[in-house]
């Protein structure tokens, strides 16, 4: 998996940053976590195809976070899609997208599958992944997400598994799966015997808009990645606190608190051209923290 920062700007985007969206790659399919006005010129900008988006997560209904959906709709639209397209959210996020393409006279030619949280669970269970959701702590109702590959079976021994007397090519597949298998001398073999250990899959976590708060903590719990918003530097905490957002230090104080192994700030308020100060205020709470770049592929 890979992610690609298309816009870390607040509230309004500015002549370098662009509004809240970021690209999940994963096996080919691109996975866009919010959707900030002009999203669809970053996604081009970074080489992305449109063919290959699987999946809208959107946080909440602020304008900085949706208002580049319906023109990325419409690309995706003009590129010949028939695959349907799921869009997760909070509560109105399908009443948005209805009432965009309602007003515009236009629809679209490809499904919809729409489907709207507001209480902390699981809300897609691929064979490959799952991904929950978590309220946080923001001004309006806003989800953070938690995309976590399920773990990959052992390496299979081979070797071990024709010692055993496992020579039927359908009983390795069986035991790849993790089911016991009888042999032609009719003693049991089990999975264990020839697999080695569990492979823990990759976990992404995306907490934005929010107060520092628990559900951060949960849903970025030894994530591989965690995204978390930082919109203001210490000087601005009382403004943080006011209009739900947090500092770099608190957004640190969570990645630490969920023994994220990297932890990358986003969300960053208009007024700050340079980011250093921001990194220099997080580091004291937590080491692996990093500032997020636009449009720099970053493997997990
Ligand atoms: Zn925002
Ligand atoms: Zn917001």
């Amino acid at each position: 998996m890979s992610v690609i920062f298309l816009g870390t700007s607040a509230g309004q985007p500015t002549t370098k940053r662009g509004l809240s969206c970021i690209a999940l790659e994963r096996k080919g399919e691109i996975f866009l976590f919010d959707c900030g006005e002009a999203s669809q010129i970053q996604f081009r900008r970074a080489g992305l195809r449109f063919g290959r988006v699987a999946a809208i997560f959107i946080t909440h209904m602020h304008g900085d976070h949706v208002t580049g959906l319906p023109g990325l709709l419409m690309s995706l639209q003009m590129t010949g899609r028939t695959a349907p397209l799921r869009i997760v959210g909070p509560k109105t996020i399908g009443e948005y997208v209805e009432a965009n393409f309602r007003l515009l006279e236009s629809g679209l030619a490809f499904p919809l599958v729409i489907s709207e949280h507001d209480a902390a669970g699981p809300v897609l269970e691929h064979e490959d992944y799952t991904v929950e959701v978590a309220p946080l702590d923001h001004r309006i109702p806003a989800i953070g997400y938690r995309f976590a590959e399920r773990d990959f079976p052992g390496r299979f021994d081979v070797e071990t598994a024709l010692a055993l007397g496992v020579k039927d090519p359908r009983l390795f597949g069986a035991l790849q799966r993790g089911q016991a298998v009888t042999v032609d001398d009719g003693t049991t073999v089990r999975p264990e015997q020839v697999l080695g250990p569990y492979r823990r899959g990759k976990i992404f976590a995306y907490c934005a808009d929010t107060r520092p708060c628990d559900a951060s903590t949960r849903l970025g719990r030894e994530a591989d990645f965690m995204v978390h918003e930082s919109t203001f530097a210490d000087d601005r905490a009382k403004s943080a606190e006011v209009s739900g957002h947090s500092t770099a230090a608190q957004a640190a104080e969570v990645g630490r608190r969920a023994e994220a192994r990297r932890l990358v700030l986003t969300h960053f308020s208009p007024r700050y051209d340079n980011l250093d100060h921001l990194l220099i205020e997080a580091r004291p709470h937590y080491a692996e923290v990093e500032a997020a770049h636009e449009l720099v592929e970053m493997p997990l």
